[in-house]
Protein backbone atom coordinates (compact mmCIF):
# COMPACT_ATOMS: atom_id res chain seq x y z
CA UNK A 1 0.00 0.00 0.00
CA UNK A 2 0.61 3.61 -0.32
CA UNK A 3 1.84 5.52 2.69
CA UNK A 4 3.48 8.57 4.16
CA UNK A 5 6.30 7.88 5.93
CA UNK A 6 8.68 10.16 8.48
CA UNK A 7 12.42 8.88 8.15
CA UNK A 8 13.43 11.74 10.49
CA UNK A 9 12.98 15.51 10.84
CA UNK A 10 13.12 17.08 7.39
CA UNK A 11 12.61 14.14 5.75
CA UNK A 12 9.07 12.49 4.75
CA UNK A 13 8.13 10.42 1.55
CA UNK A 14 5.35 8.89 0.12
CA UNK A 15 6.87 5.11 0.17
CA UNK A 16 5.20 1.66 -1.07
CA UNK A 17 5.08 -0.54 2.29
CA UNK A 18 3.44 -3.85 3.10
CA UNK A 19 -0.20 -3.53 3.84
CA UNK A 20 -0.66 -4.85 7.53
CA UNK A 21 -3.17 -8.34 8.10
CA UNK A 22 -4.85 -8.15 10.95
CA UNK A 23 -4.35 -10.49 13.43
CA UNK A 24 -6.19 -11.86 16.65
CA UNK A 25 -8.48 -8.83 18.16
CA UNK A 26 -7.01 -6.33 15.70
CA UNK A 27 -8.83 -4.47 12.94
CA UNK A 28 -8.16 -3.16 9.26
CA UNK A 29 -9.43 0.21 8.54
CA UNK A 30 -9.46 1.55 4.90
CA UNK A 31 -8.37 5.34 5.41
CA UNK A 32 -10.74 7.89 3.82
CA UNK A 33 -9.14 11.00 5.47
CA UNK A 34 -6.85 12.00 7.65
CA UNK A 35 -6.27 15.78 8.42
CA UNK A 36 -2.48 16.94 9.00
CA UNK A 37 -2.51 18.32 12.80
CA UNK A 38 0.53 21.26 13.86
CA UNK A 39 2.13 18.42 16.14
CA UNK A 40 2.72 16.55 13.12
CA UNK A 41 4.28 19.41 11.93
CA UNK A 42 6.32 19.90 14.77
CA UNK A 43 7.50 16.37 14.26
CA UNK A 44 8.28 17.05 11.09
CA UNK A 45 10.31 20.31 12.65
CA UNK A 46 12.11 17.81 15.24
CA UNK A 47 10.53 19.51 17.86
CA UNK A 48 8.41 17.12 18.95
CA UNK A 49 9.26 12.75 18.89
CA UNK A 50 8.01 10.78 16.72
CA UNK A 51 9.24 7.04 16.01
CA UNK A 52 11.83 7.23 12.75
CA UNK A 53 10.40 5.22 10.19
CA UNK A 54 6.54 5.88 11.78
CA UNK A 55 3.32 6.31 9.27
CA UNK A 56 2.01 9.92 10.82
CA UNK A 57 -1.49 10.91 10.71
CA UNK A 58 -3.50 10.58 13.87
CA UNK A 59 -7.05 12.66 12.94
CA UNK A 60 -8.34 9.34 11.25
CA UNK A 61 -11.46 8.35 9.91
CA UNK A 62 -12.67 5.64 7.33
CA UNK A 63 -14.13 2.24 6.93
CA UNK A 64 -13.61 -1.09 8.51
CA UNK A 65 -12.41 -3.08 5.65
CA UNK A 66 -11.19 -6.46 7.40
CA UNK A 67 -11.52 -7.78 11.42
CA UNK A 68 -9.36 -10.28 13.24
CA UNK A 69 -10.58 -13.52 14.93
CA UNK A 70 -11.83 -12.12 17.92
CA UNK A 71 -12.81 -9.01 17.33
CA UNK A 72 -16.32 -7.46 18.72
CA UNK A 73 -18.27 -4.40 18.42
CA UNK A 74 -17.06 -3.24 15.07
CA UNK A 75 -17.52 -5.56 12.02
CA UNK A 76 -16.66 -4.89 8.17
CA UNK A 77 -18.16 -2.10 6.26
CA UNK A 78 -18.44 0.02 9.96
CA UNK A 79 -17.66 3.37 9.25
CA UNK A 80 -15.50 4.91 12.01
CA UNK A 81 -13.16 7.04 13.21
CA UNK A 82 -10.10 6.50 15.04
CA UNK A 83 -9.06 7.43 18.35
CA UNK A 84 -5.76 6.98 18.88
CA UNK A 85 -4.30 6.30 21.60
CA UNK A 86 -3.18 2.92 23.17
CA UNK A 87 -3.61 2.68 26.76
CA UNK A 88 -3.03 0.18 28.92
CA UNK A 89 -6.37 -0.16 30.84
CA UNK A 90 -4.44 -0.43 34.25
CA UNK A 91 -2.55 2.33 35.81
CA UNK A 92 -4.20 5.02 38.05
CA UNK A 93 -5.30 7.40 35.13
CA UNK A 94 -6.29 4.76 32.98
CA UNK A 95 -8.72 3.50 35.97
CA UNK A 96 -10.19 6.32 36.39
CA UNK A 97 -11.18 6.55 32.70
CA UNK A 98 -8.71 8.83 31.46
CA UNK A 99 -6.24 7.00 29.03
CA UNK A 100 -5.28 9.68 27.41
CA UNK A 101 -3.28 10.10 30.38
CA UNK A 102 -1.87 6.84 30.50
CA UNK A 103 1.30 6.27 31.80
CA UNK A 104 1.85 3.65 29.14
CA UNK A 105 0.43 5.52 26.25
CA UNK A 106 1.27 4.55 22.62
CA UNK A 107 -0.33 6.65 19.84
CA UNK A 108 -0.76 6.14 16.42
CA UNK A 109 0.91 8.21 14.18
CA UNK A 110 3.83 8.94 16.46
CA UNK A 111 4.98 5.44 18.54
CA UNK A 112 2.68 3.25 16.05
CA UNK A 113 1.62 3.72 12.40
CA UNK A 114 -1.05 6.05 11.43
CA UNK A 115 -3.46 6.98 8.91
CA UNK A 116 -1.52 8.98 6.32
CA UNK A 117 -2.08 5.62 4.29
CA UNK A 118 -4.32 3.80 2.39
CA UNK A 119 -4.93 1.09 5.29
CA UNK A 120 -4.21 1.81 9.61
CA UNK A 121 -4.02 -1.41 11.75
CA UNK A 122 -6.16 -1.16 14.88
CA UNK A 123 -3.92 -2.97 17.57
CA UNK A 124 -6.20 -5.20 19.48
CA UNK A 125 -5.85 -3.16 22.96
CA UNK A 126 -7.53 -0.32 21.06
CA UNK A 127 -10.20 -2.16 19.15
CA UNK A 128 -11.03 -4.08 22.45
CA UNK A 129 -11.26 -0.88 24.37
CA UNK A 130 -13.70 1.04 22.30
CA UNK A 131 -11.50 3.06 20.59
CA UNK A 132 -12.85 2.33 16.60
CA UNK A 133 -15.82 4.83 17.33
CA UNK A 134 -19.30 4.54 14.72
CA UNK A 135 -19.80 7.31 12.47
CA UNK A 136 -23.33 8.64 12.80
CA UNK A 137 -25.12 8.23 9.51
CA UNK A 138 -25.30 10.78 7.63
CA UNK A 139 -21.67 12.58 8.98
CA UNK A 140 -19.23 12.90 5.88
CA UNK A 141 -15.82 10.77 6.84
CA UNK A 142 -13.87 13.78 5.82
CA UNK A 143 -15.44 15.89 8.49
CA UNK A 144 -15.61 12.91 10.56
CA UNK A 145 -11.73 13.18 10.53
CA UNK A 146 -11.82 16.24 12.49
CA UNK A 147 -13.19 14.21 15.87
CA UNK A 148 -9.67 13.93 17.14
CA UNK A 149 -8.88 17.95 16.93
CA UNK A 150 -12.82 19.19 17.93
CA UNK A 151 -12.61 16.66 21.41
CA UNK A 152 -9.60 18.04 22.40
CA UNK A 153 -11.38 21.42 21.66
CA UNK A 154 -13.85 19.80 24.22
CA UNK A 155 -11.52 18.99 26.60
CA UNK A 156 -9.70 22.11 26.57
CA UNK A 157 -13.56 24.44 26.69
CA UNK A 158 -14.49 21.59 29.75
CA UNK A 159 -11.35 22.16 31.41
CA UNK A 160 -12.17 25.91 31.21
CA UNK A 161 -16.06 25.25 32.47
CA UNK A 162 -17.16 27.54 29.26
CA UNK A 163 -20.56 26.92 29.13
CA UNK A 164 -23.82 28.87 28.09
CA UNK A 165 -23.54 32.89 28.44
CA UNK A 166 -19.88 32.28 29.85
CA UNK A 167 -17.03 34.73 27.74
CA UNK A 168 -13.91 33.66 26.20
CA UNK A 169 -10.98 35.10 24.91
CA UNK A 170 -8.81 32.62 22.73
CA UNK A 171 -5.29 33.78 21.70
CA UNK A 172 -4.57 33.06 18.16
CA UNK A 173 -6.87 32.05 15.31
CA UNK A 174 -5.25 29.00 13.51
CA UNK A 175 -6.81 26.13 13.15
CA UNK A 176 -7.21 25.39 16.74
CA UNK A 177 -8.04 28.71 17.95
CA UNK A 178 -11.28 28.47 15.34
CA UNK A 179 -12.31 25.22 15.99
CA UNK A 180 -12.52 26.61 20.06
CA UNK A 181 -14.58 29.14 18.66
CA UNK A 182 -16.82 27.43 16.68
CA UNK A 183 -17.75 24.94 19.72
CA UNK A 184 -18.18 27.39 22.03
CA UNK A 185 -20.49 29.75 19.99
CA UNK A 186 -22.04 25.65 19.46
CA UNK A 187 -22.23 25.11 23.15
CA UNK A 188 -24.12 28.65 23.68
CA UNK A 189 -20.80 30.78 24.96
CA UNK A 190 -21.86 34.56 24.66
CA UNK A 191 -18.80 36.32 24.26
CA UNK A 192 -15.89 35.45 22.16
CA UNK A 193 -13.15 37.37 21.46
CA UNK A 194 -10.60 36.15 19.05
CA UNK A 195 -7.04 37.33 19.18
CA UNK A 196 -5.10 37.38 15.76
CA UNK A 197 -3.09 39.74 13.72
CA UNK A 198 -3.15 37.80 10.62
CA UNK A 199 -5.89 39.39 8.41
CA UNK A 200 -6.85 36.01 6.44
CA UNK A 201 -7.45 34.41 9.59
CA UNK A 202 -9.43 37.35 11.32
CA UNK A 203 -11.77 37.58 8.50
CA UNK A 204 -12.46 33.34 8.82
CA UNK A 205 -12.83 34.28 12.82
CA UNK A 206 -15.62 37.30 12.30
CA UNK A 207 -17.63 34.90 9.25
CA UNK A 208 -17.64 32.09 12.31
CA UNK A 209 -19.16 34.20 14.97
CA UNK A 210 -16.76 35.79 17.07
CA UNK A 211 -17.87 38.89 18.61
CA UNK A 212 -14.60 40.75 18.41
CA UNK A 213 -11.60 40.37 16.44
CA UNK A 214 -8.40 42.34 18.40
CA UNK A 215 -5.01 42.59 16.40
CA UNK A 216 -2.57 42.49 19.58
CA UNK A 217 0.28 44.22 17.34
CA UNK A 218 -2.22 47.32 17.61
CA UNK A 219 -4.35 46.98 20.47
CA UNK A 220 -3.88 46.30 24.14
CA UNK A 221 -5.41 42.72 24.47
CA UNK A 222 -6.32 43.14 27.79
CA UNK A 223 -7.94 46.59 27.91
CA UNK A 224 -9.91 45.32 24.36
CA UNK A 225 -11.33 42.74 26.79
CA UNK A 226 -11.82 44.55 29.64
CA UNK A 227 -14.27 47.06 27.31
CA UNK A 228 -16.11 44.50 26.19
CA UNK A 229 -16.83 42.64 30.00
CA UNK A 230 -18.01 45.67 31.63
CA UNK A 231 -14.80 46.08 32.83
CA UNK A 232 -14.02 42.78 34.66
CA UNK A 233 -12.22 40.51 32.28
CA UNK A 234 -13.59 37.37 30.24
CA UNK A 235 -14.49 34.09 32.53
CA UNK A 236 -11.82 32.03 30.09
CA UNK A 237 -8.85 32.17 27.72
CA UNK A 238 -7.11 30.09 26.01
CA UNK A 239 -3.75 30.22 24.61
CA UNK A 240 -3.82 28.30 21.19
CA UNK A 241 -0.55 29.67 20.16
CA UNK A 242 2.54 28.24 21.84
CA UNK A 243 4.17 31.64 22.36
CA UNK A 244 5.96 32.74 25.61
CA UNK A 245 5.16 36.18 26.01
CA UNK A 246 1.09 35.57 25.37
CA UNK A 247 1.07 33.53 28.64
CA UNK A 248 0.99 36.79 30.61
CA UNK A 249 -1.17 38.50 28.17
CA UNK A 250 -3.96 35.79 28.58
CA UNK A 251 -3.63 35.83 32.56
CA UNK A 252 -4.51 39.92 32.31
CA UNK A 253 -7.48 38.99 30.11
CA UNK A 254 -8.99 37.26 32.93
CA UNK A 255 -11.64 38.64 35.37
CA UNK A 256 -10.79 37.73 39.39
CA UNK A 257 -11.58 33.75 39.60
CA UNK A 258 -11.27 33.01 35.79
CA UNK A 259 -8.76 30.09 34.41
CA UNK A 260 -6.39 30.58 31.41
CA UNK A 261 -5.75 27.54 29.94
CA UNK A 262 -2.60 26.11 27.67
CA UNK A 263 -3.69 24.05 24.79
CA UNK A 264 -0.99 24.46 22.55
CA UNK A 265 2.39 23.24 22.99
CA UNK A 266 5.69 25.45 23.43
CA UNK A 267 9.24 24.82 21.96
CA UNK A 268 11.17 22.53 24.42
CA UNK A 269 12.68 24.69 27.42
CA UNK A 270 10.53 27.79 27.11
CA UNK A 271 10.56 29.47 30.47
CA UNK A 272 7.53 32.07 30.70
CA UNK A 273 7.70 35.22 33.08
CA UNK A 274 4.49 36.23 34.74
CA UNK A 275 3.68 37.87 37.75
CA UNK A 276 2.69 35.51 40.47
CA UNK A 277 0.87 37.85 42.31
CA UNK A 278 -1.72 38.19 39.39
CA UNK A 279 -2.76 34.44 39.83
CA UNK A 280 -2.39 35.07 43.62
CA UNK A 281 -4.70 37.86 44.23
CA UNK A 282 -7.27 37.73 41.39
CA UNK A 283 -7.33 33.68 42.53
CA UNK A 284 -6.76 32.79 38.60
CA UNK A 285 -6.39 28.94 37.69
CA UNK A 286 -3.83 28.53 35.17
CA UNK A 287 -3.81 25.10 33.48
CA UNK A 288 -3.44 23.07 31.01
CA UNK A 289 -5.02 20.44 28.46
CA UNK A 290 -4.20 18.15 26.04
CA UNK A 291 -5.82 15.18 23.92
CA UNK A 292 -9.20 14.30 25.42
CA UNK A 293 -11.23 11.27 27.36
CA UNK A 294 -13.08 8.56 25.07
CA UNK A 295 -16.63 10.10 26.11
CA UNK A 296 -15.17 13.75 24.57
CA UNK A 297 -14.11 11.64 21.57
CA UNK A 298 -17.99 10.08 21.28
CA UNK A 299 -19.85 13.43 22.61
CA UNK A 300 -18.03 15.12 19.90
CA UNK A 301 -18.61 12.47 16.97
CA UNK A 302 -22.70 13.60 18.22
CA UNK A 303 -22.70 17.25 17.61
CA UNK A 304 -20.20 17.06 14.15
CA UNK A 305 -23.08 16.87 12.24
CA UNK A 306 -24.58 19.81 13.54
CA UNK A 307 -21.59 21.55 13.40
CA UNK A 308 -21.36 21.88 9.07
CA UNK A 309 -19.10 25.44 9.33
CA UNK A 310 -15.76 23.21 10.40
CA UNK A 311 -15.04 22.42 7.01
CA UNK A 312 -14.09 26.10 6.53
CA UNK A 313 -11.41 25.13 8.41
CA UNK A 314 -10.21 22.68 6.01
CA UNK A 315 -8.62 24.94 3.55
CA UNK A 316 -6.39 22.70 1.95
CA UNK A 317 -7.34 18.63 0.59
CA UNK A 318 -4.74 16.45 -1.22
CA UNK A 319 -4.86 12.62 -2.77
CA UNK A 320 -2.23 10.32 -0.82
CA UNK A 321 -0.08 10.41 -3.40
CA UNK A 322 0.72 14.20 -2.55
CA UNK A 323 0.79 14.11 0.88
CA UNK A 324 4.19 15.66 1.29
CA UNK A 325 2.32 18.46 0.05
CA UNK A 326 -0.19 18.83 2.14
CA UNK A 327 3.20 19.20 4.74
CA UNK A 328 4.80 21.94 2.35
CA UNK A 329 1.70 23.92 2.72
CA UNK A 330 1.35 24.02 6.74
CA UNK A 331 5.03 24.98 6.55
CA UNK A 332 4.56 27.93 4.34
CA UNK A 333 1.70 28.82 6.57
CA UNK A 334 -0.84 29.02 3.70
CA UNK A 335 -4.34 28.51 4.69
CA UNK A 336 -5.66 26.69 7.79
CA UNK A 337 -5.85 22.81 7.89
CA UNK A 338 -4.87 20.42 5.53
CA UNK A 339 -6.17 17.14 4.84
CA UNK A 340 -5.15 13.68 2.88
CA UNK A 341 -8.46 12.34 1.64
CA UNK A 342 -8.87 9.04 -0.25
CA UNK A 343 -10.02 9.07 -3.43
ZN1 LIG B 1 -4.23 16.42 16.28
ZN1 LIG C 1 -2.84 3.26 31.53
Amino acid sequence: MRALVFHEPKSISVDDVARPQPQQGEALVRVAAAAICHSDIRVYNGLKHAKPGVIPGHEIAGVVEEAGDGVRGVAEGDRVVVCPIVACGRCPFCLRGLRHRCQERQTLGYDGDGGLAEYVLAPASLVASGHLLPVPDGLALDRASLTEPLACVLNSLETCAVGAGASLVIIGGGPMGLLHLLLARHLGAGKVIVSEPEEERANVARRLGASAVIDPAREDLAAAVRERTQGLGADAAVVTAGLADVVADSLACVRPLGVVNLFAGFPPETSVPFDPNVVHYAEIRLTGSQNASLDQYRRVLQLLPGLPEIDEVTTHRFPLAEATEAYAVRLRGEGLKSMVVME
